[in-house]
């Protein structure tokens, strides 16, 4: 079992297959996209395969896959069928912005693998639009509602963009009010490829809820998991549920069960730290799997307590990374 420098069981894996995407939200990275890594910079299959299993044995139980992209990787589908049938982990998901999971549906099924984040930031087609800078509009919503209908476990990500798509937010729970699915809100977080600081936001967690309370009055707040990053509530009448993560206000560090590893084999121990080491020289040089379990547990016995601390680990202020390279 993995247990960090502040008692918290760390089970949960967040791998990020590739830095590159199809999309270019405006949130997540510039319009002409980032510095991406180089192709023989990011984990092949086989070494992807290799940290799963390795950070499986230590006490990861559940391995979310995100990027970048994860289905701009040709080869998503095998790597998903090795951790299906990896033993100890119990629970695979997968974050992505729906465009090109369409054909791979039957597969996943195949394969167990049903939890899927789907990222959508709007419900009329001009914001998200505007929001992804491409018109993969259609072809996502298409996707999203085959998940629906083939009962896959949908969970919507929705971040309040101040300016950008407020006005979606109403929307998005009514267009949703029939189907089992969790809409989550998210805050906006400083990580878009920039140099971007804010002080505060305003769309924080707070508002967010004051704001879907003007128009459902009635809802009922939910019991969640200790280490849920989303406050839950049930809208009468609607069958799914909509919970709110305060990303940017942080107030669940407390509980944070998550590690990172990037596409290029970084070990992330905080969202808004910096990385504490690099697995992918280890596995390519003569060191065997032992030393990759020795550095995975010294930098988890040296995390930051809460998000705020590790931020100070960015002296100038500013966070140059995107999230299409952390992961999310
Ligand atoms: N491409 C996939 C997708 O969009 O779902 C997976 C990678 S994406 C980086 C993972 C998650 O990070 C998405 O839910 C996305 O909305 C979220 N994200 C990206 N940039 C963010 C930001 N600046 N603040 C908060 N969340 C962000
Ligand atoms: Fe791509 Fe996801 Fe970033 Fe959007 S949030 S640009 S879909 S990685």
């Amino acid at each position: 079992m993995l247990v960090d420098n502040h008692g918290r069981k760390i089970n949960y894996l967040r791998l990020a297959v590739t830095d590159r995407c199809n999309l270019r939200c405006n949130y997540c990275m510039p319009a002409e996209g980032i510095n991406f890594a180089k192709r023989e910079e990011l984990l092949t299959t086989l070494e992807l395969k290799q940290v799963a299993k390795v950070l499986v044995e230590m006490g990861i139980e559940k391995i979310r896959l995100t990027g970048g992209e994860p289905f701009v990787r040709k080869d998503i589908m095998d790597l998903l069928a090795f951790l299906s049938h990896l033993e100890g982990l119990k629970d695979i998901s997968i974050t992505t912005n729906a465009t090109l999971i369409g054909k791979h549906l039957d597969e996943l099924k195949q394969l167990g693998i049903k939890n899927i984040n789907v990222s959508l930031d709007a419900i009329k087609k001009e914001t998200f639009e505007h929001i992804t800078r491409r018109n993969s509009y259609e072809i996502v919503r298409e996707n999203l509602f085959r998940l629906l209908n083939e009962d896959f476990n949908v969970r919507v990500n929705f971040i309040v963009l101040q300016g950008q798509n407020e006005q979606d937010i109403i929307p998005i729970l009514n267009e949703f009010k029939d189907y089992p699915v969790g809409i989550r809100f998210l805050e906006e977080m400083p990580f878009n490829g920039g140099t971007k600081s804010f002080g505060s936001i305003h769309w924080d967690h707070k508002k967010i809820l004051e704001y879907i309370t003007d128009y459902f009055p009635n809802y009922q707040k939910l019991d969640s998991p200790k280490t849920s990053t989303s406050v839950n509530y049930k809208i009468d009448g609607h069958q799914g549920t909509f919970g709110i993560i305060p990303s940017f206000s942080r107030t669940f560090c407390g509980s944070c069960n998550r590690l990172r590893v990037t596409a290029k084999g970084d070990v992330i121990t905080c969202l808004y730290g910096k990385p504490k080491t690099n697995l992918r020289e280890i596995i390519r040089g003569n060191d065997s799997f032992d030393k990759i379990k020795m550095e995975v547990e010294r930098v988890i016995g040296e995390r930051a307590k809460t998000g705020f601390e590790a931020q100070k680990e960015h002296e100038n202020k500013v966070f140059e990374s995107s999230m299409t390279s952390i992961g999310g």
